[in-house]
């Protein structure tokens, strides 16, 4: 029985969730937690900044010296530079020279920008008073020593990465990333550092489907290229099973007389829970449970497993991994063409999408033969034509999204 988009999204999530009711983690060197999410407080050992630092290259001085006066003179003591501790109080009517980032010391409690003053040999002319605190970044003024600046559920981004590394995190504890098992089957498939033989076509499915592993930075375990044989393809199923959290067949998942993926889930007692999808491409897709593990079988066809991939199996490696943001969000998009599509299947169209007056509007990008390629990788966007609307003119309006973000 054909079930529709949303119901498969909805079962997938629900066994996604009761698998996963606890979260496990892992701890990866700071690098590798970009795009994870923190499992736990980061709490800082230390405070940001350190100490007083100067914001600007300037003159660090005494603001009482300059206190309701004008054209004041200042005797100019040495340079700090960034990195210099000074040990030498500032006293009246002194100052130094200083940079940015350099240690405020002690005895002064103001900087005075370098294009503010005038200088002649150790002589320093300020015209105004400067007021106390002026051009310094005080100790603590970002992050006191005990805070937690990034909370649990964080997702990891460039600047968090920048905040870990000025506390001093080298190895970081995020959720944990599901091994992904990919089982790749037909007797059609040759390597892709093959010659095309009689017959042959080489196996792409297991690269895009790596790819969209690594996109979302969860690990693979590929079992690589299985021959249309029952026996082989069970054997190689279950020792996917065994090393992996979530399992991916690509082809033989059809009706095929070579398609041997829907009676093995059945052989081998997997609670399977739907196996044909209202959605094109992707149809002959099936989603079962085995051993508190997930399996997905997925179409052999290069575009339908893509597309498969994106609606049915990210969603649920990201929620393992703490990702919580909807990243896929739809919005409505004109149509700029006609676009051919029948009742009883949701369509996936690939296109180009473009923002023009502030309205997106999509282009036909090529063939949408779920055998091909080429269009996807001209798009930047897909766009959903519903299961009762067929064939839409351009004008009229739908939901689309950008895609591989
Ligand atoms: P299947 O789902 O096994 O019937 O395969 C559907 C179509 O996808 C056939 O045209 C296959 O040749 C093609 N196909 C299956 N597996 C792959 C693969 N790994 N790489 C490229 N094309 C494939
Ligand atoms: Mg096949």
């Amino acid at each position: 029985m054909m079930i529709e988009v949303g119901q498969a999204k909805k079962i997938i999530n629900e066994e996604g969730k009761l698998l996963n009711r606890e979260k496990k983690y892992e701890k990866v060197y700071i690098l590798d937690s970009l795009n994870r999410v923190l499992s736990e407080d980061i709490y800082s050992l230390d405070n940001l900044p350190p100490f007083d630092k100067s914001a600007m290259d300037g003159y660090a001085i005494r603001s009482l010296d300059t206190q309701n006066k004008e054209n004041i003179t200042l005797k100019i003591k040495s340079l700090i530079k960034a990195g210099d501790f000074c040990e030498e109080l500032l006293e009246e009517n002194e100052a130094y020279k200083i940079m940015t980032g350099a240690m405020i010391p002690s005895g002064a409690d103001a900087v005075i920008q370098i294009e503010l003053v005038k200088t002649k040999s150790n002589d320093l002319y300020i015209s105004h008073e400067v007021k106390k605190g002026n051009n310094i970044i005080k100790l603590g003024e970002e992050i006191l020593r005990g805070d937690v600046p990034l909370k649990k559920g964080t997702l990891i981004r460039p600047p968090e990465i920048g905040l870990l590394a000025s506390l001093g995190y080298e190895f970081i504890n995020v959720y944990k990333a599901p091994t992904v098992g990919i089982v790749i089957t037909g007797d059609e498939l040759i390597d892709i550092n093959s010659e095309i033989e009689e017959g042959k076509i080489r196996n792409s499915n297991e690269y895009s489907l790596k790819a969209l592993i690594k996109s979302v930075n969860a690990k693979v375990f590929s079992v690589g290229i299985v021959k249309d044989d029952r026996v082989i393809l069970k054997e190689k199923i279950l020792l996917a099973f065994e090393k992996s959290d979530i399992v991916i067949t690509s082809g033989g998942a059809s009706v095929g007389d070579y398609d041997f993926v829907k009676d093995i889930l059945q052989e081998i007692e997997a609670d399977v829970k739907f196996t044909c999808v209202a959605i094109k491409p992707g149809k002959p897709t099936s989603f079962a449970v085995y051993n508190s593990k997930l399996f997905f079988a997925l179409p052999g066809n290069p575009s339908a497993v893509i597309n498969t991939f994106e609606e049915f199996v990210k969603p649920v490696i990201k929620s393992m991994m703490g990702i919580t943001e909807n990243e896929s969000e739809e919005f409505s998009v004109v149509l700029k063409d006609d676009f051919k599509a029948k009742v009883e299947r949701e369509k996936y169209v690939y296109v180009n999408i473009k923002k023009e007056d502030g309205v997106y509007y999509a282009y036909k990008t090529g063939s949408q033969c779920s055998n091909h390629l080429r269009a996807m990788c001209n798009s930047n966007g897909v766009i959903i034509i519903p299961k009762e609307c067929g064939s839409v003119k351009a004008g009229e309006v739908l939901n689309g999204k950008f895609i591989f973000k």
